[in-house]
């Protein structure tokens, strides 16, 4: 065989190799982008981007309010809701470690195939170099199969220049899969690299929880301080939840016309210890009396609230300066009950619930010095005693 053939070849077979290349290429991404785990991770990193906006902004509304010296509460309800963020973003995060899983198990699996593939491709090919060297085909064949390398063996192959067009259909196969290799491999080190810095962010955002956390409760203690700015908070916070309540009686008295679901309540939360019962308070700094609608059940940060009965959630929702994060159910026959100061709110509006359920956790959102939950029980809207269906053990 003449140089001259050995060149041609040669040059036929590496623009068999260049368009498989790129034709695997192009392939590989069209699979990808239909990949439901590639999906999820995309739009949880999307989701990533909408929270550190959505943290950007309180950012800048605590430094004017820092400015305009607003209150201590107007301050404590934007550290409430950099709180929340910072949760949503731990849940999005922890979401996005799964999501990477799966795209990490998805990615092993296909290149342990591709690798299978290849390995086969490759015995055919020498399977069908050896058939070459037993009908004769020059000696040189030999020296192929003592390749240490694919391209080794390509180098080898192209000298020998003899090769058939089926042979060079298996080398483009074998060029084809080692690319899909390479892709797989890329896909599956980029993963674990997202998994990794996922992992990282995740410390990080938990260490600014706590010290999120930490900020809001200090504020909230730093009122004892001065009498003016804890004054002020407890009018705001007495305001709040006076509104709140109105508007509560309103819902609550046109909504109910159905028959109550039976039962006793349960208590809300595995925590037992009542820090404030039901009744008019003193407050010990401004002297005022007060009106506590409800009982405080003091209990770590997170700790699940139950819903004391089965019901419809008639709200889930936001209060800055009074409940915080509180939910309502309705369970008929004019008996509903609250939780409020949740640090996160687990169920929805309209949501129906069975007794026992989890509906949040406990925070101390709103007017709240620290974790517990402020738990109501209403007789068509109006606040009644808590304790008067419980067992006083
Ligand atoms: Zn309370």
């Amino acid at each position: 065989m003449s140089q001259k053939t050995v060149r041609i070849i040669s040059a036929i077979i590496a623009g068999v190799i260049a368009f498989t290349l790129v034709f695997a290429l192009v392939a590989e991404i069209a699979i990808y982008g239909k990949a439901s785990a590639a999906q999820t991770v995309s739009s949880l990193n999307k989701q990533l981007t909408n929270l550190q906006n959505e943290k950007a902004k309180i950012q800048k509304e605590l430094k004017a309010i820092e400015a305009k010296k607003q209150s201590t509460m107007t301050k404590k309800a934007a550290l409430d809701q950099q709180i929340d963020v910072t949760e949503r973003e731990i849940d999005t995060i922890n979401s996005l470690i799964k999501a990477l899983d799966v795209q990490i198990a998805e990615a092993a699996a296909e290149l342990a195939a591709a690798e299978a593939e290849e390995r086969e491709q490759t015995e055919a090919f020498l399977t069908r170099v050896r058939v070459m060297e037993e009908e004769g085909t020059p000696s040189m064949i030999g020296i192929i199969l003592s390749a240490d390398s694919f391209s080794d063996m390509i180098t080898r192959t192209e000298l020998i220049g003899s090769i058939v067009e089926g042979d060079k259909k298996l080398l483009a196969q074998i060029a084809e899969t080692r690319s899909k290799i390479a892709e797989k491999k890329a896909v599956l080190d980029n993963s674990r690299a997202e998994q990794a810095n996922a992992k990282r962010t995740l410390v990080d955002r938990q260490n600014s929880l706590e010290s999120q956390y930490k900020e809001a409760n200090t504020l909230i203690k730093s009122l004892n301080a001065s009498a003016a700015e804890y004054e002020k908070a407890f009018d705001e916070a007495e305001r709040a939840m006076a509104s709140t309540r109105a508007s509560l009686q309103k819902l609550l008295s046109t909504s109910t016309s159905s028959k109550y679901v039976g039962g006793e309540f349960r208590w809300p939360t595995k925590a037992t210890r009542i820090t404030s019962y039901y009744g008019t308070r003193k407050d010990p700094i401004t002297k005022k009396s007060s009106m506590h609608t409800g009982i405080d059940i003091g209990s770590g940060m997170g700790t699940e609230i139950y819903a004391a009965n089965s019901g419809t959630v008639v709200v889930a929702g936001w209060s800055s300066k009074g409940y915080g994060n509180y939910v309502v159910i309705d369970h008929g026959g004019g008996k509903s009950t609250l939780y409020a100061h949740m640090s996160k709110i687990k169920t929805k509006k309209g949501a129906k619930v069975t007794k026992g359920d989890v509906i949040g956790l406990v925070g101390s959102t709103g007017y709240s010095t620290g974790p517990h939950l402020h738990f109501e029980i209403l007789i068509n809207g109006k606040h009644t005693d808590p304790m008067k269906y419980f067992n006083k053990a």
